[in-house]
């Protein structure tokens, strides 16, 4: 007998899978990016192409965790957080046991999420409870592809991708990661933190504060490699891009008289997050002190729940504030359009209140 028949047999009336767990110091030990790796660093978390390794060590999500899922157990529809890129590997099993994968592609997840939810499931919820059968998925308006994963398989799915799984026999042991690219950004910023902010799911990474850290990265190294004439078109599309959406961000941060205020006293490592849907705060917010919240702090909204009518109790005693230095973050944005400016030859797009 195996440790399976020990807990399902007799009386069963639920099995338990677990998520989400800290994985074992062994596991993580082997993800980290060294010249001996077996997968290649672009596919590891903090590998070159992990946006979250150009964050403060502090600023950094937990993006590695373990699943432990018993046979005929599910995981119900989800999409990585905030335009990441999933990754799942299947580390053991006991008994010929095995995963099903369901997947919704990129660009048919809007549509599929749209068709899910008039059936009252839903996929944007980082707590979702239903396994969606063949029988109803046979109906959806989209490709759904279904890939079986064994031990030693690796799952990578795109960005926006949504997903759920069901455990096929055995015990299965995995290992799940997120990794943000370049092209995370603008999914998680212009896609994803807009659905999140209507239904309150919380942003957990920083995805602001990464493309400000990315952004001003890929542009020291461009400076860098333009002083040696070695630097590639793509590699300054690259920036030109990052910047575009950095400059989209900072026009929504903007509030009357943010630049002048006066700098925050947040500790180092501390963040803010919007009291109501709980984004994280880059910039500016707006702030309550007659108002406490849960945390008996004064209350603080993005800016995006100030400006779709979200307020305190005592309502329009809201006044702007920062967590960072508005000024600063446009002079880092300054001097990233300095360097695309200087390459292109032309003059250099500077953003200052007016
Ligand atoms: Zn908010
Ligand atoms: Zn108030």
């Amino acid at each position: 007998s195996s440790a399976l028949d020990i807990l399902t047999r007799h009386a069963e009336d639920k099995r338990l899978h677990a998520v989400d767990i800290t994985p074992p110091k062994e596991w993580l030990e082997w993800l980290k990016p060294r010249r001996d790796s077996v997968l290649p660093s672009a596919l590891l978390p903090l590998g070159h192409s992990d946006m979250f390794r150009y964050l403060p060590v502090h600023a950094r999500a937990e993006t590695v965790m373990c699943y432990f899922g018993l046979g005929d157990t599910y995981s119900p529809w989800f999409k990585d957080p905030c335009g990441s890129l999933t990754h799942n590997l299947l580390v053991d099993t006991n008994g010929n046991g095995s995963s099903f994968f369901f997947i919704v592609g990129t660009r048919d997840v809007d549509r599929f999420s749209s068709w899910l939810h008039s059936l009252g499931q839903e996929i944007d919820q980082d707590n979702g409870t239903s396994f969606t059968p063949l029988s109803v998925l046979k109906n959806a308006p989209c490709n759904i592809y279904i890939t079986e994963q064994q031990v030693g398989d690796l799952i990578v799915m795109p960005p926006r991708a949504a997903y759920q799984r069901f455990n096929h026999r055995g015990i299965n042991s995995s290992i799940a990661w997120s990794r943000m690219e370049t092209v995370s950004l603008p999914f998680g910023i212009q896609l994803e933190l807009p659905i999140y902010n209507r239904i309150g799911r919380a942003e957990t990474y920083r995805t602001k504060l990464m493309l400000l850290h990315s952004t001003a990265h890929y542009a020291e190294e461009l400076r860098r490699l333009h002083k040696a004439a070695s630097h590639t078109p793509e590699q300054l599309a690259v920036v030109e891009d990052l910047l575009e959406l950095l400059d989209e961000v900072l026009i929504n941060e903007y509030a009357p008289g943010a630049l002048n205020l006066p700098e925050p006293k947040l500790e180092e490592g501390m963040h803010l997050t919007c009291d109501f849907c709980a984004s994280d705060i880059f910039i500016t917010y707006f702030e309550c002190t007659k108002c406490r919240s849960s945390s008996n702090d004064p209350v603080a909204l993005c800016g995006l729940c100030y400006a779709s009518g979200r307020t305190c109790q005592c309502v329009r005693k809201m006044k702007p504030a920062v967590v960072r230095s508005f000024q600063g973050v446009l002079d880092q944005r300054n001097q990233i359009a300095a360097v695309v400016g200087e390459i292109r030859g032309g003059r250099q797009s500077t953003m200052t209140e007016r």
